[in-house]
């Protein structure tokens, strides 16, 4: 079969991968001149089952109100909603309810788990450097009150069987020597052991030069598709900017924060909208100065992560649209977790840190949407919000038995296109 995949960030290259593996033809087609060059390009880079779970939390009102007081809101208005943007919120805010909180993170940490596991059997299968690890996660708290919310937390991840457990100062500080844990306030931790960490940019490029050469693959860069052409049920060929199509078999959806304007040309409402972030790349030795693994800082909801020869430190969001601009005031916040956390990482390398923003493509459950969608052969993989890195090679694999018509490891329910239907879309 000849498969046509649309969108070269890390869900587009591993889904390109799974279907090689399977045997199909791949065309793989990007709008960039490179491949990760969206969301995928500059990450926190936590490979985190264990931190998967929906911004649509209860208590979400009350949380969005406080943080609009906070001198580093974790959350922010950009710029005043359009019609879209306050629909998508509104439908953010109806799940932001216990029982499809619950639902929705089970599958998110189910799939996440999932994806660990590709990955593991992906890096044993090929050796792409992307300055990975597999240390674990460590939650730091700066309030007592963070830390004791954090226990239903880890009852929630016991049940689904991820291992978490809360850690003592000392401990935290034998595991991140250059931590300053009584300098920044730190009251508690949890150690989340199974969670990894991986620069997202160099595993997808890595993986795409170890295609490149496959049999039947095909990639066109600097290409961006218009519309899909169909012949009643099915998609007949995708249309190209600038004239041109290429004729499919099947078609999957990789488009990031482009799926909602590319689909509803083909008369889909998917709600995928675009939550930016920032993050900081610091040219400085990680073991040396900064951390072995990944922190998840609670109060700021910012990552600080090792990546050998550099330190990434991600987070902040912002609905601003398709804006992308950088403005140095945003990285105030990041700024200041790592001045907290990491004192010893020198300000040049601050100076000199990489500024980068991009486009978290999120849906307003939590849950990417994964599947077949109205069109017999069309389907989707795409809105993996703030963890696409994280659940990568899972949802590759889940959409490469979908379209083999095989029974995929995990259940697809919650992650259905359908979802949305009779919900306004
Ligand atoms: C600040 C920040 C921190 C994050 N931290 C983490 C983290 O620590 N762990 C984690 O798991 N996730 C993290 N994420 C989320 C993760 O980066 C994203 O979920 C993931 O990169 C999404 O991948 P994608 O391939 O769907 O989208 P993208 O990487 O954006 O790829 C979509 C591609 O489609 C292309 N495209 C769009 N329209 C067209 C068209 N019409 N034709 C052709 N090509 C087109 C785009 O150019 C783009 O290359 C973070 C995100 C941000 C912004």
């Amino acid at each position: 079969m000849h498969v046509v995949v649309l969108g070269a960030g890390v869900i587009g290259v591993t889904t390109a991968h799974a279907l090689l593996d399977d045997g199909h033809e791949v065309t793989l087609i990007e709008a960039e001149e490179g491949p990760a060059c969206g969301a995928s390009h500059a990450n926190a880079g936590q490979i985190s089952p264990a931190l998967s779970a929906p911004w649509a939390v209860p208590g979400l009102a009350t949380k969005a109100v406080g943080w609009m007081f906070a001198q580093y809101p974790p959350l922010r208005l950009g710029k005043v909603p359009d019609l879209a943007t306050l629909g998508w919120l509104l439908r953010m805010f109806r799940a932001a309810n216990a029982a499809d909180y619950d639902r929705s993170k089970r599958a998110m940490v189910a799939l996440g788990t999932y994806s660990r596991e590709r990955l593991a059997a992906l890096r044993a299968a090929l050796p792409i450097d992307y300055a990975g690890a597999q240390r674990g996660t460590f939650v730091l708290f700066r309030k007592r009150d963070q830390a004791a919310a954090y226990e239903r937390d880890l009852d929630a991840l016991a049940q689904l069987g991820v291992a978490g457990m809360r850690i003592d100062l000392d401990t935290l500080q034998r595991a991140e020597p250059n931590l300053d844990v009584a300098g920044a306030g730190i009251v508690g931790a949890v150690h989340l052991p199974g969670d990894e960490t991986g620069d997202c940019r160099r595993f997808t490029t890595g993986l795409l030069d170890a295609i490149a050469d496959r049999t039947g693959f095909r990639l066109l860069l600097s290409t961006r598709a218009s519309g899909l052409q169909t012949a009643g049920d099915r998609v007949r060929a995708v249309s190209l900017e600038g004239g041109g199509s290429i004729a499919a078999d099947a078609v999957i959806c990789c488009l990031g924060v482009g799926s909602s304007a590319f689909l509803r040309m083909a008369g889909l409402s998917v709600p995928v909208a675009p939550l930016k972030g920032y993050s900081l790349t610091i040219p400085a030795d990680s073991a040396a100065v900064g951390p072995l693994s990944t922190v998840s800082d609670e109060t700021y909801k910012v990552g600080v992560t090792y990546l050998r020869d550099r330190i990434r430190v991600g987070g902040t969001a912002e609905l601003a649209g398709f804006d992308t601009s950088r403005p140095e005031p945003r990285y105030a916040g990041l700024l200041h977790v790592v001045r907290t956390l990491f004192p010893t990482v020198p300000e040049k390398a601050l100076e000199q840190a990489e500024r980068w923003s991009g486009l978290r493509p999120m849906t307003p459950d939590g849950p990417p949407i994964l599947g077949q969608a109205r069109l017999d052969n069309l389907f989707l993989n795409t809105g993996h919000g703030t963890l696409g890195w994280t659940m990568a090679c899972g949802s590759a694999s889940v959409t490469a038995d979908l379209l083999a018509g095989r029974r995929p490891a995990i259940d697809m329910a919650p992650f259905s296109p359908l979802r949305f239907a009779g919900r306004g879309g």
